[in-house]
């Protein structure tokens, strides 16, 4: 018998997500077309401690506009990790501006901030802190940097929303962040995300590139001040994201537990690197990450062949962005090009038991047994042992 699927990842949707999209469904037209969206904005700036927000459709769409409000476009360049989900550099391509690619630290996985200073040129226009997998790039370092060269730093926190720097939220700390509640996230509204600043002057320019270019203070109907986006939410998902944001400290301690069984499941493993958490940190563990020293001989290839064996959902690092075609490779990035082949994501849904959490441990524990009893010495090895 095959054993139950286990996925990656799976919204939890209670009583008070249907029961608010039902009441935005029947009565969030009219009058009351904003009410779950201004309630949602208001909400999201309470819990993230920033003074605006502005919900769109995307994160990516957030990152869009806020990177255009900051005068982003052709000829320019934007500084960001290797290691990333492709929204993170597309609307930098679409802007005209060129992503450039450094790589990760070995320990947070999120872009080294003693590379940056290096690859700052005349064009350099805005550095990007992505918050990988709920872990927190170095921002003391990143906003020192950022004063002495005159440079933005936005924060993409798709997927940190939970995670605490210093006693500051992932997100408010940067001149923007942006966020992402696609159904993968932590908090989710289907699709979905938010704009968040504390900048008046940007706050302004957003708002009103939100809104097809038309400014608040313009009086002339249907007149656009410029041209802007079209990059909304809409009241129904909303209401799925007020009933969301009600429950946010138990989505986001459910992903904590599970981070923190994991991490005392492999304790006694030399040689696994899991999400980090140092003192003064809070991680929001979106996603449990596990990455292999180089001579445990452990492949991704490897690990997505037990854990489909076992009917369990594991995802890969993200590969380097500029392995893909429509980039330049930089191959000297040599944290962000060799540790995908030797990680996994690991399941982390609101909703899964202690067998299914057990049933992920021991195909990672069972996996480095295996490999100690046959003697693999190294990846290459390792590999040749995959294809027989
Ligand atoms: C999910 C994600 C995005 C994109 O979010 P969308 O809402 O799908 O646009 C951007 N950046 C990071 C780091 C993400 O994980």
């Amino acid at each position: 018998m095959t054993k139950q699927r286990i996925y990656y990842t799976k919204p939890s949707i209670g009583e008070q997500e249907v029961a608010y999209a039902t009441d935005a469904a029947k009565n969030g037209w009219g009058a009351q077309c904003y009410d779950y969206l201004d309630r949602f904005e208001a909400e999201f700036k309470a819990h993230l401690g920033v003074k605006y927000a502005i919900a769109t459709s995307s994160c990516t769409g957030a990152l869009h506009m806020g990177l255009s409000a900051l005068d982003i476009g052709a000829g320019d360049e934007v500084i960001l990790a290797d290691s990333n989900w492709i929204a993170s550099a597309s609307p930098i391509v679409h802007l005209g501006a060129k992503p450039v690619f450094i790589d990760i630290r070995e320990d947070t996985w999120c872009l080294n901030e003693q590379l940056i200073a290096a690859a700052i040129t005349p064009r350099t226009k805005a550095i990007i802190a992505v918050h990988l997998y709920g872990n927190l790039c170095e921002m003391q370092a990143l906003l020192a940097l950022g004063k002495r060269y005159n440079l933005p730093i936005v924060e993409d926190a798709a997927e940190a929303i939970g995670s605490i720097y210093h006693g500051k939220r992932a997100g408010s700390m940067g001149k923007f962040g942006a966020f992402s509640f696609h159904g993968t996230k932590t908090l989710t509204t289907g699709e979905g995300g938010i704009f968040v600043t504390n900048d008046d002057a940007l706050y302004e320019r957003v708002l009103t590139l939100s809104s097809h270019g038309r400014s608040p203070t313009q009086t002339k109907q249907f007149w656009a001040d410029t041209v802007g986006f079209k990059f909304k939410m809409s009241n129904i998902q909303a209401a799925i994201g007020c009933a969301q944001l009600e429950r946010i400290d138990e989505l986001i301690s459910r992903k904590r537990d599970i981070l923190a069984y994991y991490r005392q499941q492999f304790s006694a493993i030399d040689g696994i690197k899991i999400n980090p958490e140092p003192d003064n940190i809070v991680n929001g563990a979106w996603m449990p990450t596990i990455v292999f020293a180089k001579n445990m001989g452990i492949t991704r290839e490897l690990l997505l062949r037990l854990f489909s064996e076992e009917n369990i959902d594991a995802r890969v690092f993200f590969w380097p962005l500029s392995a893909m075609p429509m980039f330049e490779a930089v191959k000297t990035n040599t944290n962000a090009w060799s540790i995908p082949q030797r990680a996994i994501n690991l399941p982390s849904y609101h909703d899964m038991t202690n067998e299914d959490l057990e049933r992920v441990a021991n195909v990672v524990k069972d996996c480095v047994k295996g490999c100690v009893k046959i003697g693999v010495k190294n990846m290459a090895e390792n590999n040749r042992f995959i294809e027989q």
